[in-house]
Protein backbone atom coordinates (compact mmCIF):
# COMPACT_ATOMS: atom_id res chain seq x y z
CA UNK A 1 0.00 0.00 0.00
CA UNK A 2 1.16 3.26 -0.57
CA UNK A 3 1.71 5.67 2.54
CA UNK A 4 1.54 9.62 2.28
CA UNK A 5 5.23 9.41 2.64
CA UNK A 6 6.37 6.82 -0.01
CA UNK A 7 3.93 9.19 -2.08
CA UNK A 8 6.08 12.61 -1.53
CA UNK A 9 8.91 10.42 -2.04
CA UNK A 10 7.87 8.86 -5.05
CA UNK A 11 6.46 12.44 -6.32
CA UNK A 12 9.84 14.24 -5.16
CA UNK A 13 11.96 11.64 -7.20
CA UNK A 14 10.33 11.45 -10.79
CA UNK A 15 8.91 14.81 -12.15
CA UNK A 16 7.75 12.04 -15.19
CA UNK A 17 6.00 9.77 -12.75
CA UNK A 18 3.95 13.08 -11.29
CA UNK A 19 3.23 14.18 -15.31
CA UNK A 20 2.05 10.81 -15.83
CA UNK A 21 -0.90 11.04 -12.69
CA UNK A 22 -1.67 13.86 -14.50
CA UNK A 23 -2.27 12.57 -17.25
CA UNK A 24 -3.88 9.41 -16.79
CA UNK A 25 -6.79 11.18 -14.41
CA UNK A 26 -9.23 11.42 -17.33
CA UNK A 27 -8.50 8.17 -17.69
CA UNK A 28 -7.99 6.38 -13.98
CA UNK A 29 -11.35 6.52 -11.61
CA UNK A 30 -10.80 2.87 -9.83
CA UNK A 31 -11.77 3.50 -6.48
CA UNK A 32 -13.04 1.45 -3.40
CA UNK A 33 -16.89 2.02 -2.55
CA UNK A 34 -17.60 4.21 0.41
CA UNK A 35 -20.65 4.83 2.59
CA UNK A 36 -22.03 8.33 3.00
CA UNK A 37 -22.57 9.53 6.72
CA UNK A 38 -25.05 11.77 7.78
CA UNK A 39 -23.51 14.28 10.12
CA UNK A 40 -25.32 17.19 11.72
CA UNK A 41 -27.85 16.60 8.49
CA UNK A 42 -25.42 17.10 6.32
CA UNK A 43 -24.59 13.88 3.97
CA UNK A 44 -20.79 13.71 4.36
CA UNK A 45 -19.35 11.37 1.48
CA UNK A 46 -15.24 10.58 0.07
CA UNK A 47 -13.41 11.37 -3.00
CA UNK A 48 -14.97 8.19 -4.90
CA UNK A 49 -18.51 10.19 -4.46
CA UNK A 50 -16.72 13.66 -5.41
CA UNK A 51 -15.07 12.34 -8.45
CA UNK A 52 -18.77 10.28 -9.28
CA UNK A 53 -21.44 13.30 -8.95
CA UNK A 54 -18.57 16.71 -9.93
CA UNK A 55 -15.75 15.72 -11.44
CA UNK A 56 -17.03 13.29 -13.79
CA UNK A 57 -19.93 15.28 -14.57
CA UNK A 58 -17.98 18.38 -15.27
CA UNK A 59 -19.83 19.65 -12.14
CA UNK A 60 -15.90 20.97 -11.13
CA UNK A 61 -15.55 24.71 -11.60
CA UNK A 62 -11.66 24.49 -10.12
CA UNK A 63 -12.30 26.68 -6.60
CA UNK A 64 -9.51 24.74 -5.36
CA UNK A 65 -11.22 23.80 -2.19
CA UNK A 66 -10.33 20.40 -2.06
CA UNK A 67 -6.63 20.70 -3.19
CA UNK A 68 -3.96 20.06 -0.36
CA UNK A 69 -6.37 18.72 1.93
CA UNK A 70 -4.20 15.05 1.48
CA UNK A 71 -1.83 14.31 -1.04
CA UNK A 72 -4.06 13.01 -3.66
CA UNK A 73 -6.09 16.34 -4.95
CA UNK A 74 -4.01 19.12 -7.03
CA UNK A 75 -4.97 21.93 -9.18
CA UNK A 76 -3.61 21.26 -12.43
CA UNK A 77 -4.27 24.22 -15.53
CA UNK A 78 -7.83 25.10 -14.46
CA UNK A 79 -8.51 21.26 -13.73
CA UNK A 80 -8.39 19.14 -10.64
CA UNK A 81 -5.96 16.37 -10.71
CA UNK A 82 -6.51 13.02 -8.55
CA UNK A 83 -2.97 11.50 -8.11
CA UNK A 84 -4.18 8.48 -6.66
CA UNK A 85 -7.54 6.69 -5.36
CA UNK A 86 -8.23 6.81 -1.69
CA UNK A 87 -10.70 5.00 -0.01
CA UNK A 88 -11.71 7.23 2.69
CA UNK A 89 -15.76 6.89 3.26
CA UNK A 90 -15.83 10.38 4.58
CA UNK A 91 -13.47 13.43 3.40
CA UNK A 92 -13.13 17.26 3.66
CA UNK A 93 -12.69 17.13 0.01
CA UNK A 94 -16.64 16.20 -0.01
CA UNK A 95 -17.31 18.28 2.90
CA UNK A 96 -15.97 21.35 1.17
CA UNK A 97 -16.99 21.36 -2.17
CA UNK A 98 -18.98 24.00 -3.22
CA UNK A 99 -20.61 21.67 -6.24
CA UNK A 100 -21.87 18.42 -3.43
CA UNK A 101 -24.72 18.50 -1.05
CA UNK A 102 -24.51 22.43 0.17
CA UNK A 103 -27.16 22.76 2.23
CA UNK A 104 -28.31 26.68 2.62
CA UNK A 105 -30.25 26.23 5.92
CA UNK A 106 -27.28 24.95 7.89
CA UNK A 107 -25.06 27.23 6.56
CA UNK A 108 -27.07 30.65 7.15
CA UNK A 109 -27.91 29.12 10.48
CA UNK A 110 -24.64 28.25 11.54
CA UNK A 111 -22.87 31.57 10.08
CA UNK A 112 -25.82 34.17 10.56
CA UNK A 113 -27.93 32.30 13.13
CA UNK A 114 -31.34 32.53 11.10
CA UNK A 115 -32.88 30.96 8.17
CA UNK A 116 -32.16 31.17 4.80
CA UNK A 117 -35.30 33.00 3.39
CA UNK A 118 -33.66 33.30 -0.03
CA UNK A 119 -33.50 37.18 -0.13
CA UNK A 120 -31.71 37.86 -4.24
CA UNK A 121 -28.34 39.80 -2.04
CA UNK A 122 -28.89 37.09 1.30
CA UNK A 123 -28.37 38.60 4.35
CA UNK A 124 -26.86 41.67 4.60
CA UNK A 125 -26.82 45.20 7.38
CA UNK A 126 -26.02 47.79 4.40
CA UNK A 127 -25.18 48.34 0.96
CA UNK A 128 -23.09 51.35 0.02
CA UNK A 129 -20.93 52.49 -2.95
CA UNK A 130 -17.24 52.39 -2.41
CA UNK A 131 -13.71 53.14 -3.98
CA UNK A 132 -9.77 53.33 -2.68
CA UNK A 133 -9.45 56.33 -0.32
CA UNK A 134 -6.44 58.82 -0.66
CA UNK A 135 -4.02 56.27 0.96
CA UNK A 136 -4.72 54.22 -1.69
CA UNK A 137 -6.22 55.54 -4.91
CA UNK A 138 -2.75 56.30 -6.83
CA UNK A 139 -0.72 53.35 -6.05
CA UNK A 140 -2.74 50.37 -8.10
CA UNK A 141 -4.11 49.43 -10.63
CA UNK A 142 -7.40 48.42 -9.96
CA UNK A 143 -10.42 45.97 -11.53
CA UNK A 144 -12.96 48.47 -10.75
CA UNK A 145 -12.69 51.02 -7.65
CA UNK A 146 -10.41 49.27 -5.66
CA UNK A 147 -12.19 48.54 -2.93
CA UNK A 148 -11.08 44.88 -2.74
CA UNK A 149 -7.45 45.52 -2.36
CA UNK A 150 -8.46 48.57 0.03
CA UNK A 151 -9.97 46.55 2.56
CA UNK A 152 -7.71 44.02 2.39
CA UNK A 153 -4.79 46.37 2.91
CA UNK A 154 -5.85 47.97 5.54
CA UNK A 155 -6.87 44.49 7.40
CA UNK A 156 -3.60 43.19 6.92
CA UNK A 157 -2.13 46.71 7.91
CA UNK A 158 -3.94 46.76 11.00
CA UNK A 159 -4.11 43.27 12.07
CA UNK A 160 -7.32 42.20 11.28
CA UNK A 161 -5.71 39.35 9.75
CA UNK A 162 -2.23 38.23 9.44
CA UNK A 163 -2.06 36.95 5.79
CA UNK A 164 -4.49 37.20 3.00
CA UNK A 165 -5.04 34.35 0.19
CA UNK A 166 -5.69 36.24 -2.95
CA UNK A 167 -5.47 35.08 -7.10
CA UNK A 168 -2.40 36.75 -8.83
CA UNK A 169 -1.59 35.82 -12.93
CA UNK A 170 1.36 34.43 -14.59
CA UNK A 171 0.08 35.38 -18.56
CA UNK A 172 -3.45 34.28 -18.36
CA UNK A 173 -3.18 31.49 -15.91
CA UNK A 174 -4.76 32.61 -12.17
CA UNK A 175 -2.60 31.80 -9.88
CA UNK A 176 -3.73 31.86 -5.89
CA UNK A 177 -1.08 33.43 -3.82
CA UNK A 178 -0.61 33.89 0.26
CA UNK A 179 -0.13 37.45 0.76
CA UNK A 180 0.85 39.20 4.09
CA UNK A 181 2.28 43.05 2.46
CA UNK A 182 0.04 45.32 1.14
CA UNK A 183 2.43 45.98 -1.44
CA UNK A 184 1.50 41.84 -2.51
CA UNK A 185 -2.12 43.11 -2.12
CA UNK A 186 -1.40 45.36 -5.32
CA UNK A 187 0.46 42.93 -7.06
CA UNK A 188 -2.85 40.30 -6.91
CA UNK A 189 -5.34 43.58 -8.26
CA UNK A 190 -7.86 43.14 -10.85
CA UNK A 191 -9.67 40.68 -12.39
CA UNK A 192 -9.10 37.22 -13.73
CA UNK A 193 -12.20 35.88 -15.49
CA UNK A 194 -10.81 32.43 -15.53
CA UNK A 195 -11.68 29.88 -12.77
CA UNK A 196 -9.11 30.05 -10.55
CA UNK A 197 -8.01 27.27 -7.76
CA UNK A 198 -7.61 30.08 -5.05
CA UNK A 199 -8.65 27.35 -2.45
CA UNK A 200 -5.63 25.75 -2.59
CA UNK A 201 -3.72 28.46 -1.22
CA UNK A 202 -6.49 28.74 1.50
CA UNK A 203 -5.54 25.18 2.52
CA UNK A 204 -1.83 25.43 2.10
CA UNK A 205 -2.13 28.85 4.75
CA UNK A 206 -3.81 26.89 7.19
CA UNK A 207 -1.29 24.14 6.86
CA UNK A 208 1.52 26.38 7.21
CA UNK A 209 -0.08 27.94 10.53
CA UNK A 210 -1.64 30.75 9.50
CA UNK A 211 -4.77 31.74 11.13
CA UNK A 212 -7.05 34.45 11.18
CA UNK A 213 -6.74 34.29 7.40
CA UNK A 214 -8.20 37.01 4.85
CA UNK A 215 -9.28 35.06 1.48
CA UNK A 216 -10.97 36.91 -1.82
CA UNK A 217 -13.24 34.86 -3.86
CA UNK A 218 -16.15 34.33 -6.15
CA UNK A 219 -19.33 33.36 -4.64
CA UNK A 220 -18.32 29.12 -5.16
CA UNK A 221 -15.31 29.83 -3.70
CA UNK A 222 -16.92 31.72 -0.21
CA UNK A 223 -19.34 28.78 -0.20
CA UNK A 224 -16.65 26.44 0.42
CA UNK A 225 -15.02 28.23 2.78
CA UNK A 226 -18.26 29.17 4.18
CA UNK A 227 -18.81 24.75 4.53
CA UNK A 228 -15.37 25.04 5.72
CA UNK A 229 -16.19 27.55 8.36
CA UNK A 230 -19.19 25.12 9.39
CA UNK A 231 -17.15 22.31 11.13
CA UNK A 232 -18.93 19.54 8.89
CA UNK A 233 -16.35 17.46 10.16
CA UNK A 234 -17.27 18.00 13.32
CA UNK A 235 -13.84 18.23 14.67
CA UNK A 236 -13.11 19.04 18.14
CA UNK A 237 -10.75 21.14 18.51
CA UNK A 238 -12.15 23.48 15.17
CA UNK A 239 -11.17 26.91 15.00
CA UNK A 240 -12.81 29.31 11.83
CA UNK A 241 -9.68 29.84 10.56
CA UNK A 242 -10.42 33.04 8.83
CA UNK A 243 -10.76 36.43 10.06
CA UNK A 244 -12.08 38.21 6.82
CA UNK A 245 -14.10 36.74 3.66
CA UNK A 246 -14.36 39.14 0.74
CA UNK A 247 -16.74 37.77 -1.95
CA UNK A 248 -16.60 38.93 -5.16
CA UNK A 249 -19.64 39.54 -7.44
CA UNK A 250 -19.73 37.26 -10.29
CA UNK A 251 -22.15 36.09 -13.14
CA UNK A 252 -20.06 33.65 -15.13
CA UNK A 253 -16.29 32.92 -15.45
CA UNK A 254 -14.07 31.51 -18.15
CA UNK A 255 -12.83 27.59 -18.58
CA UNK A 256 -8.98 28.13 -18.00
CA UNK A 257 -8.28 25.76 -20.88
CA UNK A 258 -11.01 26.82 -23.39
CA UNK A 259 -9.81 30.71 -22.88
CA UNK A 260 -6.49 29.98 -23.41
CA UNK A 261 -6.91 27.89 -26.78
CA UNK A 262 -9.45 30.80 -27.53
CA UNK A 263 -7.27 34.18 -26.81
CA UNK A 264 -3.94 32.89 -28.18
CA UNK A 265 -5.04 32.96 -31.40
CA UNK A 266 -5.93 36.84 -31.33
CA UNK A 267 -3.16 38.36 -28.68
CA UNK A 268 0.23 37.34 -27.08
CA UNK A 269 -0.59 36.42 -23.82
CA UNK A 270 2.24 37.48 -22.05
CA UNK A 271 1.99 41.07 -23.14
CA UNK A 272 -2.28 41.09 -21.29
CA UNK A 273 -1.61 43.80 -18.83
CA UNK A 274 -5.36 43.47 -17.68
CA UNK A 275 -8.63 41.85 -19.28
CA UNK A 276 -12.21 43.85 -18.05
CA UNK A 277 -16.23 42.94 -18.85
CA UNK A 278 -17.72 46.10 -18.58
CA UNK A 279 -21.08 46.13 -17.12
CA UNK A 280 -23.81 45.97 -19.48
CA UNK A 281 -24.98 47.11 -22.15
CA UNK A 282 -21.73 47.06 -23.65
CA UNK A 283 -21.46 43.05 -24.19
CA UNK A 284 -18.17 43.19 -24.49
CA UNK A 285 -14.96 42.09 -23.24
CA UNK A 286 -12.04 44.49 -23.26
CA UNK A 287 -8.18 42.85 -23.30
CA UNK A 288 -5.53 45.82 -22.70
CA UNK A 289 -2.05 45.15 -23.30
CA UNK A 290 1.19 46.38 -21.80
CA UNK A 291 1.77 48.58 -24.91
CA UNK A 292 -1.58 50.09 -24.54
CA UNK A 293 -3.47 48.75 -27.19
CA UNK A 294 -7.08 47.24 -26.29
CA UNK A 295 -8.79 44.42 -28.37
CA UNK A 296 -12.51 44.37 -28.34
CA UNK A 297 -14.38 40.63 -27.70
CA UNK A 298 -18.04 39.98 -28.49
CA UNK A 299 -19.39 38.79 -25.27
CA UNK A 300 -21.51 36.40 -27.44
CA UNK A 301 -18.01 34.65 -28.15
CA UNK A 302 -16.62 34.62 -24.86
CA UNK A 303 -19.88 33.06 -23.27
CA UNK A 304 -19.03 30.05 -25.14
CA UNK A 305 -15.87 29.41 -23.10
CA UNK A 306 -18.45 29.58 -19.97
CA UNK A 307 -18.22 26.00 -18.39
CA UNK A 308 -21.86 24.55 -17.76
CA UNK A 309 -21.65 24.14 -13.80
CA UNK A 310 -22.06 28.13 -13.87
CA UNK A 311 -25.52 27.85 -15.11
CA UNK A 312 -26.28 25.46 -11.69
CA UNK A 313 -24.84 28.27 -9.67
CA UNK A 314 -27.41 30.37 -7.65
CA UNK A 315 -25.32 32.89 -6.20
CA UNK A 316 -24.31 36.14 -7.45
CA UNK A 317 -23.33 38.28 -4.81
CA UNK A 318 -21.24 35.93 -2.26
CA UNK A 319 -23.86 35.53 0.16
CA UNK A 320 -21.63 34.06 2.53
CA UNK A 321 -18.97 36.44 2.59
CA UNK A 322 -18.46 39.25 5.49
CA UNK A 323 -18.19 42.05 2.75
CA UNK A 324 -19.08 41.74 -0.80
CA UNK A 325 -18.10 43.53 -3.89
CA UNK A 326 -19.33 43.89 -7.33
CA UNK A 327 -18.70 46.77 -10.16
CA UNK A 328 -21.15 49.27 -9.88
CA UNK A 329 -22.96 50.25 -13.44
CA UNK A 330 -22.60 53.10 -14.90
CA UNK A 331 -19.78 54.20 -12.72
CA UNK A 332 -16.31 52.48 -13.60
CA UNK A 333 -14.39 54.05 -11.08
CA UNK A 334 -16.81 52.52 -8.16
CA UNK A 335 -17.74 49.20 -6.57
CA UNK A 336 -20.80 47.99 -4.93
CA UNK A 337 -20.13 47.34 -1.51
CA UNK A 338 -22.62 45.17 0.57
CA UNK A 339 -21.49 44.72 4.34
CA UNK A 340 -22.53 41.23 5.50
CA UNK A 341 -21.17 40.55 9.40
CA UNK A 342 -20.17 42.85 12.03
CA UNK A 343 -16.39 41.89 11.68
CA UNK A 344 -17.15 42.83 8.23
CA UNK A 345 -18.42 46.25 9.36
CA UNK A 346 -15.99 46.89 11.42
CA UNK A 347 -13.26 46.52 9.16
CA UNK A 348 -14.90 48.97 6.61
CA UNK A 349 -15.67 51.69 9.67
CA UNK A 350 -12.16 51.27 10.37
CA UNK A 351 -10.65 51.71 6.29
CA UNK A 352 -13.37 54.35 5.91
CA UNK A 353 -12.01 56.61 9.21
CA UNK A 354 -7.78 55.70 7.89
CA UNK A 355 -8.48 57.20 4.33
CA UNK A 356 -8.13 53.46 2.83
CA UNK A 357 -11.60 53.92 1.44
CA UNK A 358 -14.42 56.12 0.50
CA UNK A 359 -18.39 55.19 0.32
CA UNK A 360 -21.67 56.95 -0.82
CA UNK A 361 -25.44 55.86 -0.84
CA UNK A 362 -26.20 53.60 -2.96
CA UNK A 363 -28.75 55.35 -5.55
CA UNK A 364 -32.06 53.45 -5.45
CA UNK A 365 -32.12 52.62 -9.34
CA UNK A 366 -28.50 50.68 -8.74
CA UNK A 367 -29.81 48.82 -5.86
CA UNK A 368 -32.59 47.60 -7.71
CA UNK A 369 -31.55 46.35 -10.67
CA UNK A 370 -28.88 44.52 -8.47
CA UNK A 371 -31.49 42.90 -6.87
CA UNK A 372 -33.27 42.04 -9.81
CA UNK A 373 -30.36 40.59 -11.59
CA UNK A 374 -29.19 38.63 -8.60
CA UNK A 375 -32.77 37.13 -8.49
CA UNK A 376 -33.08 36.03 -12.12
CA UNK A 377 -29.93 34.05 -11.32
CA UNK A 378 -30.98 32.56 -8.53
CA UNK A 379 -34.50 31.60 -10.15
CA UNK A 380 -32.53 30.79 -13.53
CA UNK A 381 -30.09 28.15 -11.62
CA UNK A 382 -32.87 26.70 -9.20
CA UNK A 383 -35.10 25.83 -11.99
CA UNK A 384 -31.74 24.25 -13.73
CA UNK A 385 -30.68 22.01 -11.06
CA UNK A 386 -35.01 21.12 -10.30
CA UNK A 387 -35.10 20.22 -13.70
CA UNK A 388 -31.79 18.41 -13.66
CA UNK A 389 -33.18 16.40 -10.68
CA UNK A 390 -29.89 17.83 -8.41
CA UNK A 391 -32.37 19.77 -5.47
CA UNK A 392 -33.96 18.49 -2.84
CA UNK A 393 -33.27 14.80 -3.44
CA UNK A 394 -34.71 11.82 -1.20
CA UNK A 395 -34.17 8.63 -1.71
CA UNK A 396 -30.21 8.21 -1.09
CA UNK A 397 -29.61 10.79 -4.55
CA UNK A 398 -27.43 12.96 -3.86
CA UNK A 399 -28.22 16.42 -4.58
CA UNK A 400 -26.11 19.92 -5.47
CA UNK A 401 -28.09 21.85 -3.37
CA UNK A 402 -30.79 21.86 -0.39
CA UNK A 403 -32.79 24.46 0.76
CA UNK A 404 -36.61 24.28 2.63
CA UNK A 405 -39.01 23.41 0.37
CA UNK A 406 -41.01 26.44 0.73
CA UNK A 407 -37.89 28.97 -0.30
CA UNK A 408 -37.53 26.72 -3.17
CA UNK A 409 -40.83 26.82 -4.67
CA UNK A 410 -40.79 31.03 -3.75
CA UNK A 411 -37.96 31.12 -5.59
CA UNK A 412 -38.58 29.35 -8.76
CA UNK A 413 -42.52 29.83 -8.60
C1 LIG B 1 -14.64 35.49 -12.51
C2 LIG B 1 -15.18 36.83 -12.07
C3 LIG B 1 -16.47 37.23 -12.47
C4 LIG B 1 -17.00 38.45 -12.04
N1 LIG B 1 -18.26 38.81 -12.42
C5 LIG B 1 -18.80 39.97 -11.96
C6 LIG B 1 -20.14 40.34 -12.28
O1 LIG B 1 -20.85 39.61 -12.99
N2 LIG B 1 -20.62 41.52 -11.79
C7 LIG B 1 -19.86 42.34 -10.99
O2 LIG B 1 -20.34 43.39 -10.56
N3 LIG B 1 -18.60 42.01 -10.66
C8 LIG B 1 -18.05 40.85 -11.11
N4 LIG B 1 -16.78 40.48 -10.75
C9 LIG B 1 -16.06 41.31 -9.74
C10 LIG B 1 -15.32 42.48 -10.35
O3 LIG B 1 -14.66 42.09 -11.53
C11 LIG B 1 -14.28 43.02 -9.35
O4 LIG B 1 -13.49 41.94 -8.87
C12 LIG B 1 -14.89 43.67 -8.15
O5 LIG B 1 -15.77 44.66 -8.52
C13 LIG B 1 -13.81 44.26 -7.24
O6 LIG B 1 -13.22 45.33 -7.89
P1 LIG B 1 -11.97 46.07 -7.21
O7 LIG B 1 -11.56 47.22 -8.07
O8 LIG B 1 -12.29 46.33 -5.78
O9 LIG B 1 -10.88 44.89 -7.29
P2 LIG B 1 -9.30 44.92 -7.07
O10 LIG B 1 -8.95 45.83 -5.96
O11 LIG B 1 -8.63 45.10 -8.38
O12 LIG B 1 -9.06 43.42 -6.55
C14 LIG B 1 -9.49 42.30 -7.28
C15 LIG B 1 -9.34 41.07 -6.39
O13 LIG B 1 -9.98 39.99 -7.06
C16 LIG B 1 -9.25 38.80 -6.79
N5 LIG B 1 -9.46 37.93 -7.95
C17 LIG B 1 -9.14 38.21 -9.23
N6 LIG B 1 -9.51 37.22 -10.04
C18 LIG B 1 -10.04 36.26 -9.26
C19 LIG B 1 -10.58 34.98 -9.53
N7 LIG B 1 -10.67 34.47 -10.76
N8 LIG B 1 -11.05 34.26 -8.49
C20 LIG B 1 -10.97 34.74 -7.23
N9 LIG B 1 -10.48 35.97 -6.92
C21 LIG B 1 -10.02 36.71 -7.93
C22 LIG B 1 -7.81 39.22 -6.61
O14 LIG B 1 -7.21 38.41 -5.63
C23 LIG B 1 -7.92 40.67 -6.11
O15 LIG B 1 -7.71 40.72 -4.74
C24 LIG B 1 -16.21 39.29 -11.20
C25 LIG B 1 -14.93 38.89 -10.82
C26 LIG B 1 -14.40 37.68 -11.23
C27 LIG B 1 -13.02 37.28 -10.79
S1 LIG C 1 -14.00 21.41 -4.24
FE1 LIG C 1 -13.84 22.83 -5.98
S2 LIG C 1 -12.11 22.03 -7.15
FE2 LIG C 1 -12.77 20.35 -5.79
S3 LIG C 1 -14.26 19.15 -6.96
FE3 LIG C 1 -15.43 20.66 -5.82
S4 LIG C 1 -15.64 22.41 -7.26
FE4 LIG C 1 -13.97 21.09 -8.03
S1 LIG D 1 -20.95 31.56 -11.71
FE1 LIG D 1 -20.88 30.54 -9.74
S2 LIG D 1 -19.82 28.60 -10.14
FE2 LIG D 1 -19.35 29.95 -11.85
S3 LIG D 1 -17.44 30.96 -11.24
FE3 LIG D 1 -19.12 32.33 -10.65
S4 LIG D 1 -19.51 31.77 -8.53
FE4 LIG D 1 -18.32 30.10 -9.39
Amino acid sequence: MLTHDSYIILTKRSKKFYTCCVIMFDLVFILKAGHGEEVFGMNIYGSKELMEDVISRDMCIGCGACNYLCPYFRPYRGKVAMLFPCDIDKGRCWAYCPKAEVDLEELSKTLYGKAYKGDPLGSYEEIRISRAGPRMVTKGDFQAGGTVSSIISLALKKGYISSAVLTDRKGILPVPRIVTSPEEVLECSTSKYTAAPTLAAFNQAVKDGYRNIGVVGTPCQVLAVAQMRSNPMEDNDFEDPTGLVLGLFCTWALDYRAFERFITKRVDIERIKKVDIPPPPAEIMEVYSDDGAKMEIPLDEVRKLVPETCSYCTDMTSEFADISVGVLEGRPDMNTLIVRTKRGKAIVDEAVREGFLVVEDMPEENLEHLRWAAGNKKQRALRKLQEAGLVNTSNGKRSILRLSPKTLKGIIA
